[in-house]
């Protein structure tokens, strides 16, 4: 049950948020997507999607340097749109979550075909933006009163109004609770200042002592900010070990083509098998029934993924000559290995492969 609800405060919102509006114009962080001027329609409409989509599930300290390269190779919505599959994928390599990288690029082809959506319907109609990244967009580049709520905005508003159920139930009151905020303190500025306050102090570990809004918060008050929000159920991982593998014959690597569709989608990646047969049928398998020998394993490693636990062995196997592969792998000269688009796992073997890295064994 939620100690206040959201209606019962309805006209503070601008007031509650007032202190915060003006940290942010003082403290807010320099970041190569922002724009100086809050109160204008920002000048690149375009860089504020690249960031929004990067910055789904991944940290700003992570997203800096690829938006940096991003921007400097696919500088327009139009160059995104014509830009190659492998350019896309290569440039993305490391951020994780791919399909962003292929929904940024359908974006950018509606947007160079069809120019700006209008409003906030439109741009949810692009690939890749729901309600929370169109909002942000809407506002962040087009000054539109659209609360953006994410689970950094949840934690934040429900922290401040002392939400103790699930604030994500309560999303439409508090988008209209937010709204006259919005307009008060400029879309852009005020959007930005929650994104930018659930990043630093009201993080999952919050730090209230120089919020901006701790005069104001309740569950401050209340004495139970660790309690808020309350934590959700935590999702099944399954645990599972791998083999994945290098095979070399003259020079050249055995490596997947990338898949069509799905998770992967876009990304080369090596041979692997899950570990329920042994390691020689696992050397048959991934050789198609021609003779390659173990030469080299390093240390294994644990993979992490959202529902999935790897822990992975990888091997070095060399085989006499370049045999026939089926269609969905080729043989790639070493020197070109680097160029390919790869998954974290994959791109980690690589390193290993190519010397560029130390036997590995931390987690990652
Ligand atoms: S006072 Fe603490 S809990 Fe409240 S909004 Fe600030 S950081 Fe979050």
């Amino acid at each position: 049950m939620a100690r206040e609800n959201t209606g019962s405060i309805r006209i503070e919102a601008s007031l509650l948020l007032a202190p915060l509006a003006a940290w942010f114009e003082v403290h807010r962080r320099v970041l190569p997507w922002r724009d100086s001027d809050l109160d204008r329609q920002h000048p690149d409409p375009y860089a504020v999607v690249v960031s929004e989509l990067m910055l789904q599930q991944t940290q700003v300290v992570t997203v800096v340097p690829y938006f940096q390269r991003w921007m400097a190779a696919l500088p327009t919505a139009r160059s995104l749109a014509e830009a190659s599959d492998q350019q896309v994928h290569k440039l993305w390599e490391g951020l994780g979550y791919y399909r962003r990288a292929r929904f940024l690029q359908a974006a950018a082809r509606a947007i160079h075909q069809n120019g700006w959506p209008a409003d906030l319907e439109g741009l949810m109609a692009l690939p890749g933006l729901g309600p929370y990244t169109a909002a942000a967009v809407a506002s962040i580049a087009f000054q539109q009163p659209e609360p953006a709520l994410d689970g950094n905005a949840f934690r934040v508003l429900a922290r401040l109004l002392c939400i103790e159920s699930d604030p994500k139930h309560q999303a439409t009151e508090l988008r209209d609770w937010l709204r006259p905020a919005l307009m008060a303190h400029g879309p852009s500025r005020m959007t930005q200042a929650i994104m930018e306050l659930g990043a630093t102090y009201c993080s999952r570990r919050a730090q209230c002592g120089p919020c901006p809004l701790s005069r104001s918060c309740r569950s401050l008050a209340a004495g139970i900010v660790d309690l808020i929000p309350a934590a959700a159920p935590r999702a099944k991982v399954r645990s599972v070990e791998i083999t994945l593998t290098a095979i070399q014959a003259n020079g050249a690597y055995l490596v997947n083509r990338p898949a069509p569709n799905g998770l992967l989608a876009g990304l080369w990646s090596w041979p692997f098998r899950e570990e329920a047969q042994s390691r020689d049928l696992n050397v048959a398998e991934t050789t198609q029934g021609y003779q390659a020998v173990e030469t080299r394993s390093w240390k294994g490693w644990t993979q992490i993924y959202s529902h999935r636990r790897e822990q992975v062995t990888p091997l070095l196997l060399e085989a006499e000559y370049p045999f026939p592969v089926p269609e969905h792998q080729q043989w790639v000269p070493a020197h070109e290995l680097q160029a390919l688009p790869m998954g974290k796992r994959d791109q980690r073997l690589r390193e290993l492969v190519l010397g560029n890295t130390q036997d590995a064994a931390i987690e990652s």
